[in-house]
């Protein structure tokens, strides 16, 4: 059935979403690795502006399949939250950040040397659907060749392509972000052990989000990742009508950084929202072309595990040739994955809305609420005392 496609599974995108699906295909599913394609229109490896911090969650994921990360990284020791002169700190484990050049490279590469066929530097152009019960896709790219597939894994990122080529209608979602690197100043208290910063005075601009200051490696130092992550679920702007640019130039200050003499990078962000699109008839929606944490911004071990359950039910479509994907949909929510980004949606306008003061005054107050915090980061679950525990916080923070 397959010799009718040049490839049963194309997978349009090389981040963290395509190269998890490649690798579960072929590590995990039994799927020949040389009927898989990733196409990324990008050569790597590539730039990708990002914070780069890993939960655990994810390195778990790719861990057990046999995926150590090698790169070079810094150790998420714990956090630290901030608010004007207030600090809430707590140590515990969370995780690595690396610098995504490297380390999507990295995991592409290893789908490569599996044997799958890495089409890097060619993105995709236009899809035409297939007709009659075979169905399928022919995917035309920018280096102008034709790829016929039987299923695809849109795993192409914020801006997915295959979404707009498709016509996958969305619900309008965006979040606003800021990235730069630095060297450490003396601020910088928690990055040389290891702590990864969240400031929340940002609020008080009307931001809806936090600054971060998180520990990197970069050319063989240990370096700041820092920025700013605006959910953007009222206004794109802070309503003294300054913009994200205007505040994070304000939190940059406070830390003696002069924002005119560092080299920023703004990115918008797919935030998932609970009507997100999972799939369509033969596709399916992986990664930030489905949707990411909408409370942290972060979506780089969400785009692991999502890849881990695409390929499952890639591989059941190409045994049952049924191209409806609702049980990829079902399960991605029911998943650690799923559920965080479904608590993100709800928590979102909890935490940096009006209403939110509660439950950051609990964040920033309580050891309790923050290793709450990085276990649910991590991606354990929380235990219904501890859930009862941190209901009852937050109350007696309504209070407070
Ligand atoms: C400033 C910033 C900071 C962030 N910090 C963090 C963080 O600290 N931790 C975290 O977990 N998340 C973070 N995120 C979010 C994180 O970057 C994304 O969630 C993650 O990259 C999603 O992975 P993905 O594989 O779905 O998409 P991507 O990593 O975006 O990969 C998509 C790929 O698709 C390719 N592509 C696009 N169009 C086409 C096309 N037409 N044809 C072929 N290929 C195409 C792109 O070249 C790209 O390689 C941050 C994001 C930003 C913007």
């Amino acid at each position: 059935m397959s010799a009718a496609f040049d490839y049963d599974v194309a997978i349009v995108g090389g981040g963290p979403a395509g190269s998890s699906t490649a690798l579960h295909l072929a590590r995990r599913e039994g799927v020949r690795p040389d009927r898989v394609v990733v196409l990324d229109k990008a050569k790597f490896p590539r730039d990708k502006p990002c914070a780069g911090a890993v939960s655990q969650l994810g390195l778990d994921v790719l861990s057990a399949l046999g995926v150590e990360v090698t790169v070079p990284s810094a150790t998420m020791n714990g956090v630290r939250v901030l608010e004007g002169d207030v600090v809430g700190e707590t140590l515990e484990p969370m995780g690595i950040v690396i610098r995504r050049t490297e380390f999507d490279a990295e995991l592409l590469e290893t789908a490569r040397r599996d044997g799958v066929h890495v089409r890097d530097g060619e993105g995709l152009r236009a899809v035409t659907r297939g007709d009659g019960p075979r169905g399928g896709f022919t995917l035309e790219t920018t280096l102008g060749a034709t790829v016929r597939a039987r299923f695809i894994a849109a795993a192409d990122g914020a801006g997915s392509t295959t979404r707009k080529l498709l016509g996958i209608r969305e619900p309008e979602r965006k979040g606003h972000l800021y990235v730069l690197d630095t060297e450490r100043v003396a601020l910088d208290a928690g990055i040389e052990r290891g702590l990864v910063d969240f400031d929340l005075s940002i609020l008080e601009d009307g931001l809806e989000g936090y600054y971060w200051d998180f520990p990197t490696m970069l050319d063989g130092s240990l370096q700041v990742s820092r920025g700013i992550y605006h959910a953007n679920l009222t206004r794109p702007d802070a309503p003294s009508g300054e913009s994200v640019k205007d505040v994070l130039g304000r939190a940059l200050a406070r830390r003696g950084i002069d924002i005119a003499k560092v080299k920023l990078r703004p990115f918008s962000t797919r935030p998932f929202v609970p009507r997100s699109t999972a799939w369509v008839l033969g596709v399916l929606l992986v990664g930030e072309a489905y949707g990411i944490d909408q409370t942290t911004g972060e979506g780089i071990a969400q785009a692991i595990e999502m890849g881990r359950i695409a390929a499952t039910h890639l591989a059941g479509a190409l045994s049952s040739g049924s191209p409806r994907f609702e049980a990829y949909e079902r399960e991605v929510r029911a998943s650690t994955t799923g559920r965080h980004l479904l608590q993100s949606a709800w928590m979102v306008r909890r935490v940096y809305g009006r209403v939110g003061h509660p439950a950051r005054r609990f964040l920033l107050r309580s050891g309790y609420a923050r290793r709450a915090a990085i276990r649910w980061y991590r991606g354990e679950n929380l235990s219904t005392s501890t859930q009862l525990r941190l209901g009852l916080g937050l109350a007696r923070s309504l209070f407070a």
